[in-house]
């Protein structure tokens, strides 16, 4: 099943926060407090369809910050021609490459995010 596999992926965290599902779980008295966040929906896509790289394992509150964070970003993209998604898909290829050499970058530093703020980050 899909959704195993993706908290299996997320080691059973939350991959935005760390949060973690066992202890959030007792926490909320049995609740996982554990979802699936779809970075897109396709109109016919079939739940196993979905490639694992459009899937994310967050908590609760993680997945609803997502789902606020994505309706603002397809709101952006519907502001721009449909004569220039080529340009916008081949940026976006760009911005998540860079993106992913500053996580990575930040992770040889043994940088450690310390509380839920994106400004607050603590380099130990
Ligand atoms: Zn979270």
């Amino acid at each position: 099943m899909k959704r195993l596999e993706i908290m299996k992926r997320a080691g059973s965290r939350c991959e935005w926060c760390g949060t973690d599902a066992r202890a959030e779980s007792t926490r909320r008295g049995g609740t996982p407090g554990l979802q699936i966040h779809h970075g897109f929906y396709g109109k016919s896509v079939e739940p196993w369809e979905y490639e694992d790289n459009t899937l994310y394992c967050l908590c609760d509150d993680c997945h609803e910050k997502a789902e606020t964070a994505r309706r603002a970003v397809y709101a952006e993209l519907a502001r721009i021609h449909p004569k220039h998604h080529r340009d916008v898909q081949l940026l976006l290829r760009q911005v998540q490459s860079v993106v992913k050499e500053g996580e990575a970058s930040l992770s040889r530093a043994n940088v450690q995010r310390v509380d839920q703020s994106d400004d607050d980050v603590i380099y130990l």
